[in-house]
């Protein structure tokens, strides 16, 4: 029978290369609802062309488009209202896969429901994740939901790891296992080989065109900071219970090694593919079975050289705020994430300077107050809204 799937966030470059795989899969699973934020051309694209049974935009003006459009075209998808069915969607009995491939925070409470309801949850949204921390790893745990890393790195991570670890993802022991380190590898961005005293002057359009990577705005500025390498250090902390010396983060520009598990005995095993997304997304659909995913091979004859380079902090402020976030505290990580979605939206629109992100970030960290316990979701949302209310008052502050 085939596997039902949602894809929260369908809209989007994973998204698309979901349904890439769908399309070279069309056997084993149906699409069961889709959902958006306010790209009412490329919802109805998807409907034209996969009918899935529920659609729902989070912005109701492009729902209702959405409903008008589907029913000029006498199209048989069922719009959703209001932005609390997309988290009812997460939990629809009929689900077998959630896609969850929000950005950002708002990508939380959706995601999260799909845990509680003890789903296969394929988690792209590193951000839900980053900002809620032992609360999501918690969850899943009570209601037996499987969580199946997307993000190239932790997917890749996940293919080199023992199955006992595959299989206790949040509550794992790398040592027991043999594992001394999770070397956790990033391109460095289209920045890398820049002069450091010219990244105050970069523009969105050059931080967004990443060398290897084609992906949504958000993540390719992530990318240019390495925030997302940051954000993925926290990512990988939380789902394979490392320690401080378990992670080692290595620039490897090729993108072609999607990272290593180094063991005991010196082993290293590492997962390799083209940089393109609909693999690890194939791997996560199917796991534990193996599927088509339309990427071509790799050609090693082709490749040239693998390099690898130690990352410079002077160069990636942001990776350096979010390692010691890392081991600070869930708030810091929960404020950090909140002042970047902040700080690179202003970038994007030209109120600040790059550079100026990792300021933004940094004074927001400065200014965090202890809130109460850690553990608690509403804690967790309440330093989220406080830290976007500071930095854009940073922000503010900076544009003068
Ligand atoms: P994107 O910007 O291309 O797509 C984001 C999707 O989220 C769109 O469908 C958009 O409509 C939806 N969305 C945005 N705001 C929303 C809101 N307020 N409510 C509901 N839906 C909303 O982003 P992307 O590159 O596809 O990344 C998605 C997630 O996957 C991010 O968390 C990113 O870090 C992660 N990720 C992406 C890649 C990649 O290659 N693109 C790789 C690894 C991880
Ligand atoms: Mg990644």
């Amino acid at each position: 029978m085939s596997r039902q799937v949602l894809i929260l966030g369908a809209t989007g470059s994973i998204g698309a290369s979901t349904l890439k795989v769908l399309r070279n899969n069309p056997e084993a699973y149906d699409l069961y609802g889709v959902t958006g934020a306010r790209n009412v051309a490329a919802m109805l694209d998807i409907c034209r062309e996969f009918s899935p049974q529920y659609a729902v935009m989070a912005d109701p003006a492009s729902n209702m488009a959405l409903m008008d459009a589907l029913r000029n075209e006498q199209l048989s998808t069922e719009v959703l209202a209001g932005e609390q069915a997309i988290a009812e969607l997460a939990k629809a009995e009929a689900v077998d896969l959630v896609m969850a491939a929000i950005v950002g925070a708002a990508g939380l409470l959706p995601t999260l429901a799909a845990v509680e309801a003890g789903k296969t949850v394929l988690l792209a949204n590193k951000e839900a994740l980053v900002m809620s921390g032992a609360i999501f790893m918690d969850a899943a745990a009570r209601s037996g939901a499987q969580i199946l890393p997307v993000d190239s790195e932790h997917n890749a991570i996940f293919q080199c790891m023992p199955q006992a670890i595959q299989q206790a993802l949040g509550h794992c022991d790398l040592q027991q296992a043999g594992v001394s380190k999770i070397l956790l590898t990033g391109s460095g961005g289209p920045f890398r080989y820049h002069s450091i005293d010219a990244l105050p002057v970069v523009s969105p359009a050059e931080a967004c065109a990443h060398p290897n990577w084609s992906m949504g705005q958000k993540i390719s500025v992530d990318s240019a900071t390495m925030m997302n390498k940051g954000l993925e250090y926290i990512e990988a902390k939380r789902l394979f219970n490392t320690q401080p010396k378990q992670i080692e983060v290595i620039i490897h520009p090729q993108s072609i090694i999607h990272s290593m598990v180094q063991y005991c005995d010196g082993s290293v095993l590492a997962q390799m593919g083209q940089p393109d997304m609909a693999t690890p997304i194939a791997h996560v659909m199917a796991y534990p079975q193996r599927i088509t995913s339309g990427v071509e091979p790799l050609d090693f004859f082709s490749l040239g050289e693998l390099s690898f380079i130690p990352p410079d902090f002077s160069r990636y402020p942001c990776l350096k705020l979010a390692i010691d976030a890392c081991y600070d505290s869930q708030t810091a990580t929960t404020c950090l994430n909140a002042a970047n979605e902040i700080a690179v939206a202003a970038f994007l629109a030209g109120r600040i300077k790059f550079t100026q992100i990792a300021q933004v970030v940094a004074a927001c960290l400065d200014g965090l107050d202890y809130l109460g316990s850690e553990t608690e979701l509403s804690v967790l949302l309440e330093v989220d809204q406080r830290a976007r209310v500071q930095a854009s008052a940073v922000v503010k502050r900076i544009c003068g």
